[in-house]
C-alpha cells in the first residue's frame, strides 16, 4: 500500500486551488462538503465556481498564482488546466511541507483525493493508487445503490443510544458483541434503514433480553412492468425480504430481483375465475410478520392506486405490525411515457381522473356529466371489459364520438401495444386489436402528431 488512506480534520484549516477550470470545479464538489476555507487564485472561473463564490462558499482572489500564496495553507490542489504548471506548483507546496495534489499529474501529487460514497457522517473512499479509476468508479457506483441514503442518520442514531448502552454494559468486548448482534445477522442495508423509534426498540429488547425483533410488512410498488422503472427503494427491499406475497401482474423481471432465498406466495387475483380472498390475503401478513419475518407485499404500479392497500394496511395495524409504503409508478404513467403525451395539458384539461371500469358492484359509476364535457380526460384501469358501457355513458352524456382514446396494453413490457382509436370505434377497436389487458384507456389522449388538430376539436 504506496497510500496511506486518512481522514484529514478540515476544520478552521485552510485549502488553495489554483485554478478555475473544469477540473478545478471537479476538485471543488467534494471540497465544498468540508468545513474547511476555501481559497481560489485564478483569473478565469467557471459559471459554478462563480456562483459558489458570489454564495460565500469560496473565496476568490482574481490573479495569477503567487508563491506567497501558500502562507498559512493546509492543502493545496494545483488544478488548472495546464498539467506541468500543475506539477511546478505542486513541488513548491511540497517544498514546504505542504501536502499538494496536481490535477492529472499523478506522479507529483503527495496525496489523492479518492472516489467517495458521501453519507456523511458515514464516508466510504475508494482509491486505486492510480491503476484503474474505472474500476474505482465502478465500486463506487456499485457502493452508492447498496448503501442507502439513511446511512449517515442510523449513525448518529447509535450515537446517541451508544451512551446508554455504555451505561450498562461496562465492558468494550460486551458493547462490541451487542452492536455486532444489532447489526449484524440481517441484511445490513435494511437495517440501516429503520426508523429511530425501531432502533430504539430493537436496542431495548436486546438489553432486556428479548431480541425476538418483530417483523414488519413493506407495501411496494413494482411499477408496470419494466424492472428498469423499480424505484431504488423497492429493490432494495426485494432484496432483503424474508417472504414475497406478489399479485399477478407483477412481471417476471421484477420478480427476479427478489432475494432467491425468500418464500414465495402468489395471491394474485385472475378477473372472473374464483381466486384467493383479501381477508385470507391479510392473514398471511399478519402470520409471516408475527413471525417476526421481513415481508414485501409486492403490487403492480402503485401500491396506493387500485390496491386495496387501506384494507391490509387497517388489518396490520390493528394488529401492531409496522408497515412501510415504498411507491412505484402507476400504470397510467407508464401509459402515458409510452405515447409520449402529457396526462396534463395546459389550455386542454386541468385535472385527470384515473378511473376504474369495475367495482365491487360490477361496471363501475362514474360522474359521467363532468368527463363527457370538452377537454375531459380520464387514465381508465380495469376498463377492457367495460369499454362499451364507458363509451355507452360519455357518448350519453355529450361526449363526441370522435374524441380521441389511446389504449395502451402492457405498458413499458416487451410486448407493449397501443392502439389509438376514437370513444365512436373503442369496443370494436379493442377487440380487433385483441387487447385483453392489463391496459390503460386513456380518454381524451391522441397520438402526439395529430395533438394540434385534436386540440382544436375539442
Ligand atoms: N396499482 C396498479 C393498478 C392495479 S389495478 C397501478 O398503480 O398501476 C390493475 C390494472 O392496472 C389493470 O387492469 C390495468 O388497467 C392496469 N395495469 C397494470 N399494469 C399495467 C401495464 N403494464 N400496462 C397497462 N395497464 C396496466
Amino acid at each position: 500500500m504506496q497510500y496511506l488512506p486518512i481522514h484529514f480534520d478540515t476544520r478552521g484549516a485552510t485549502i488553495l486551488i489554483v485554478g478555475g477550470g473544469p477540473a478545478a470545479e471537479a476538485k471543488l464538489r467534494t471540497l465544498l462538503k468540508t468545513e474547511a476555507i476555501l481559497r481560489v487564485v485564478a483569473e478565469e472561473i467557471s459559471p459554478e465556481i462563480t456562483r459558489w463564490a458570489e454564495q460565500g462558499k469560496l473565496q476568490h482572489e482574481d490573479r495569477p498564482f503567487k508563491a506567497t500564496d501558500l502562507d498559512g495553507v493546509s492543502l493545496l490542489y494545483s488544478a488548472t488546466e495546464d498539467n506541468a504548471y500543475n506539477g511546478e506548483i505542486a513541488d513548491m507546496a511540497a517544498a514546504r511541507q505542504i501536502p499538494a495534489n496536481a490535477a492529472d499529474y499523478k506522479d507529483a501529487c503527495r496525496f489523492i483525493t479518492p472516489a467517495l460514497v458521501d453519507r456523511a457522517p458515514v464516508t466510504v473512499s475508494i482509491g486505486t493508487e492510480g491503476t484503474s479509476p474505472a474500476l474505482a468508479r465502478a465500486l463506487k457506483a456499485d457502493l452508492e445503490t447498496r448503501l442507502p441514503p439513511e446511512t449517515g442518520r442510523f449513525a448518529y442514531k447509535t450515537k446517541a443510544l451508544r451512551e446508554k448502552v455504555k451505561a450498562l454494559m461496562p465492558d468494550l468486548a460486551d458493547r462490541q458483541r451487542f452492536w455486532a448482534k444489532i447489526l449484524g445477522g440481517k441484511d445490513l442495508t435494511a437495517q440501516l434503514r429503520i426508523s429511530e423509534a425501531e432502533l430504539e426498540a430493537q436496542v431495548e429488547a436486546q438489553l432486556t433480553g428479548h431480541d425476538d425483533i418483530a417483523g414488519k410488512v413493506l407495501l411496494v410498488g413494482a411499477g408496470p412492468g419494466d424492472p428498469d422503472m423499480l424505484t431504488t427503494a423497492a429493490r432494495r427491499a426485494l432484496h432483503s425480504a424474508d417472504v414475497i406475497v406478489y399479485d399477478r401482474l407483477v412481471s417476471d423481471g421484477v420478480m427476479e430481483l427478489g432475494r432467491r432465498e425468500a418464500e414465495y406466495i402468489y395471491v394474485g387475483k385472475t378477473p372472473g375465475e374464483p381466486s384467493i380472498g383479501q381477508a385470507a390475503i391479510n392473514e398471511i401478513l399478519i402470520e409471516k410478520a408475527s413471525e417476526g419475518l421481513a415481508v414485501v407485499r409486492l403490487k403492480s404500479g402503485d401500491p396506493l392506486i387500485f390496491g386495496r392497500a387501506d384494507e391490509e394496511i387497517d388489518a396490520l395495524q390493528a394488529h401492531n405490525i409496522p408497515v412501510q409504503i415504498i411507491p412505484g409508478i402507476t400504470s397510467a404513467a407508464a401509459a402515458a411515457a409510452a405515447i409520449k403525451a402529457s396526462l396534463t395539458t395546459r389550455g386542454t384539461n386541468k385535472a385527470i381522473s384515473l378511473l376504474t371500469g369495475h367495482d365491487a358492484k360490477g361496471f363501475a359509476e362514474q360522474d359521467w356529466v363532468s368527463l363527457a364535457r370538452p377537454g375531459g380526460r380520464a387514465a381508465v384501469y380495469m376498463g377492457v371489459g367495460a369499454a362499451r358501457f364507458i363509451q355507452g355513458r360519455l357518448m350519453l352524456h355529450g361526449a363526441e364520438a370522435g374524441r380521441p382514446v389511446t389504449v395502451v396494453e402492457n405498458a413499458s413490457r416487451p410486448n407493449q401495444i397501443i392502439v389509438y382509436t376514437t370513444l365512436k370505434n373503442l369496443p370494436d377497436d379493442i377487440a380487433a386489436s385483441g387487447i385483453k389487458g392489463p391496459a390503460i384507456l386513456l380518454i381524451g389522449y391522441a397520438e402526439r402528431r395529430a395533438e394540434t388538430e385534436i386540440r382544436a376539436a375539442i
